[in-house]
């Protein structure tokens, strides 16, 4: 079944303690896109600048995602700019040029209309409602937002999240958004605001799902060497939402932990590199694999008694 992003599609200027590049392909619908598209077809909303290059439209299109609503406007491409230190968990963001997206009032495609699962990519909330306002009868909403967003339009996310089945969130943005220092808590909370599940991101610490009677917690791939963390968490998104739009059955429990491994799996290979270099290369035989290591990794058996 297919799959509908609305997201940024950005030009990154990123700095980590390995590297720094200017100017290099980011945003969340060009991450959680670019995963996806190994699982399912994926449709694509956003708007670019006159400045974006031509050769990242035509990496997106070779990898076969729908780009009909991907619009080219005057004006400069969204611009991100941030830094991480050798804590490379949280993003210090330096600049944020909303530029295009300024003016952006997304208009779905006829074709994309009935798309089942739909992704809100982390972009102004107003946006992500204006989108679910034009989807017909999706089969499940996520969503995925930003300290910026948390802070600067709250009532705008709050209705957006009413409508949202699923919110993906990392550690902070949790506890910024809930006004809940504990993270259990603030999954409770924000279970409260409207999305039936929550996924709260953790970093190299892994990620957890909350939904009101099951708790799962998924590790990270300990990987030896972090390069560029931007992109994990649209990323992981895509290897989620890839594997529910893959399986015919009911969105259940048994499903939606395969694929917690499966965002887990996709965003260790993004951050393996800069930018979505790593994600170009990447392969499905070398996707399987690693499934099959995280299968490993967090396998074993039942206690037996406990004798003294
Ligand atoms: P993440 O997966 O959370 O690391 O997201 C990284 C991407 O988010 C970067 O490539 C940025 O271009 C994009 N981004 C950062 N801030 C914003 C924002 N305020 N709105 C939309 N996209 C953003």
């Amino acid at each position: 079944m297919s799959l509908l992003v609305v997201g940024s599609v950005a030009l990154d200027s990123v700095e980590t303690p390995f590297g720094r590049k200017e100017d290099i392909l980011g945003g969340s619908a060009t991450y959680f896109s670019t995963c996806s598209s190994f699982f399912t077809p994926v449709r694509v909303v956003a708007v670019v600048g006159e400045d974006f290059p031509e050769q990242h439209v035509n990496f997106l299109r070779g990898r076969g995602i729908d780009l009909e609503g991907l619009t080219r406007e005057s004006g400069r491409t969204f611009r991100w700019k941030g830094r991480y230190g050798y804590e490379l968990n949280e993003a210090q963001t330096l600049d944020t040029q909303l530029n295009v997206f300024q003016a952006f009032s997304p208009k779905l495609p006829e074709s994309y209309r009935d798309t089942p699962y739909v992704f809100l990519g982390n972009i102004h909330p107003e946006l992500q409602s204006q989108v679910l306002d034009q989807v017909r009868a999706p089969k499940l909403v996520a969503a995925d937002t930003m300290n910026f967003w948390i802070q600067g339009s709250k009532p705008a996310l709050l209705k957006t999240l009413k409508r949202v089945n699923l919110l993906f969130v990392n550690d902070a943005e949790a506890r910024q958004l809930a006004g809940e220092h504990n993270v259990v808590k603030a999954a409770r909370a924000i279970l409260g605001m409207g999305p039936q599940r929550v996924v709260i991101k953790r970093g190299e610490y892994g990620a957890l799902l909350f939904e009101q009677d099951h708790i799962f917690a998924c590790p990270a791939f300990p990987l030896a060497e972090v390069f560029d963390p931007t992109g994990a968490g649209d990323t992981f998104a895509g290897g989620f939402m890839g594997t529910l739009a893959t399986s015919p059955g009911p969105v259940d429990n048994a499903l939606l932990r395969r694929a917690m491994v499966m965002g887990s799996v996709m965003a260790s290979f993004t951050v393996e590199k800069f930018s979505l270099e790593r994600l170009r290369e990447v392969t499905r035989p070398e996707i399987h694999a690693r499934f099959a290591e995280f299968r490993k990794l967090t396998h074993f058996d039942d206690l037996g008694p406990l004798e003294r």
